[in-house]
């Protein structure tokens, strides 16, 4: 199945084909096939290895079908943990051809995000619906390049924002629009980690691959704050710098800014790869709420004014996030996080970005 109108059309003809059937044979039950989709998994580092791939086992809608990459090393060891076929193995000088390749339905691009875009439109113009990891790429015009290839070949295009599948990120998002606790008055958040990225090398280092800690984690604040208040900011403003230059002279260790929504509510976000921060807290007029650790893979919880607990979910945020998706190419029916969502996140960047080179101003949007 390599388009969503195939199988649509597919499904139509053989919905009436049961039809006829049951209504010739009333005694027949026909089990209804479950479809799985096929996915190939694009760059096979440490997200890709070491959460993706065995999430992918744990999905009811997914099978790891496919691998796309420039390290023929890694092929024998992928091939034979996951059973993955010869025909099924790409690397990115090759990637067009599984236009022709009918197990594979989803690319899912994991490389760093200096080459999303790239490797996303070459997906796109294969026919394939593309799940694009964030940051969704560098600018806007690569975000939006990515966003008219997927509509150009009618293919569905979802970024991995995986808590917007979180359970609890879900119903702290439903506070929001339902006002549980009032108008949301201010929104405080911040996600970055106490590490160290000593390769010269890693692209986290490297601002043309995507590097820093704003594109990298602070797209997680940004994204919450725009989920919380279910609004888009006006103007933003914010502050970069590295406290390591020896490891972060090129990209920033450390970014604070703040939104500016609408209704004039702020928020402050933080985002660093020196300090571990990990918490989302909405203020509202009639209470509060609040989730951490709110971006960890597991455990992410959250507690309310009224003495609400939101305890760990216990899901594989990643293999829910993947069967969401599925399920929204098999339905028919838009994504939970659709390349737009991904783009907004851009802009901001972007915006954060010029406001610590003008001095910290506000950028209006
Ligand atoms: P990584 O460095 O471990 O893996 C990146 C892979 O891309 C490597 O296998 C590398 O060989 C390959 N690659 C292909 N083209 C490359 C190029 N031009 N330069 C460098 N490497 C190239 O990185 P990662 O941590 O797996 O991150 C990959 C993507 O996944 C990023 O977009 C990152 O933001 C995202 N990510 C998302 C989450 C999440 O929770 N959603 C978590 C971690 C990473």
């Amino acid at each position: 199945m390599s388009k969503n109108i195939t199988r649509k059309s597919f499904l139509k003809h053989a919905g009436t084909a049961l039809t006829i059937a049951s209504v010739g044979f009333p005694s027949i039950i026909i089990p209804r096939k479950k479809e799985k989709i096929g996915v190939a998994l694009v760059g096979l580092g440490s997200y890709a290895g070491g959460q993706l791939a065995p999430a992918l086992q744990e999905t009811e809608y997914c099978e790891l079908r496919g691998i796309v990459t420039g390290t023929p090393s890694k092929i024998p060891e992928w091939q034979e943990r996951y059973g993955i076929r010869d025909q099924n193995v790409y690397n990115y000088e090759n990637l067009h051809e599984v236009a022709n390749n009918d197990d594979i339905d989803v690319i899912y691009i994991v490389t760093p995000p200096g080459v999303h875009a790239r490797d996303a439109i070459v997906a796109a113009e294969a026919g394939k619906h593309v799940w694009c990891e964030k940051p969704m790429a560098m600018d806007e015009e690569e975000c939006q390049n990515i966003i008219d290839a997927a509509s150009k070949n009618g293919v569905q295009l979802t970024i991995g924002y995986r808590m917007q599948h979180e359970p609890n990120t879900q119903t702290v998002i439903k506070f929001g629009r339902e006002e549980t606790y009032g108008v949301i008055t201010g929104v405080q958040t911040g996600a970055g980690y106490s590490g160290a990225h000593r390769d010269p090398e890693n692209w986290r280092r490297n601002p043309d691959l995507g590097g820093g800690a704003l594109y990298d984690m602070g797209v997680y604040p940004i994204n919450a704050a725009r989920f919380a208040t279910g609004m888009e900011p006006i103007a933003v403003k914010g502050r970069q710098w590295s406290d390591r230059e020896e490891m972060y002279s090129d990209v920033d260790e450390h970014t604070d800014f703040e939104m500016e929504f609408p209704n004039g509510v702020i928020a402050t976000g933080e985002t660093s790869f020196g300090n571990s921060t990990n918490y989302l807290n909405v203020e509202c007029t009639d209470g509060w709420y609040r989730l951490s650790p709110m971006q960890s893979y597991r455990g992410v919880q959250g507690e309310t004014s009224d003495g609400r607990e939101l305890p760990p979910a216990g899901i594989n945020q990643q293999a829910r996030q993947m069967d969401n998706d599925a399920r929204a190419i098999l339905d028919g029916k838009d994504p939970i996080v659709p390349g737009e969502d991904g783009l907004a996140d851009i802009r901001i960047v972007k915006a954060i970005m010029e406001s610590s080179q003008r001095g910290g101003e506000w950028i209006e949007l």
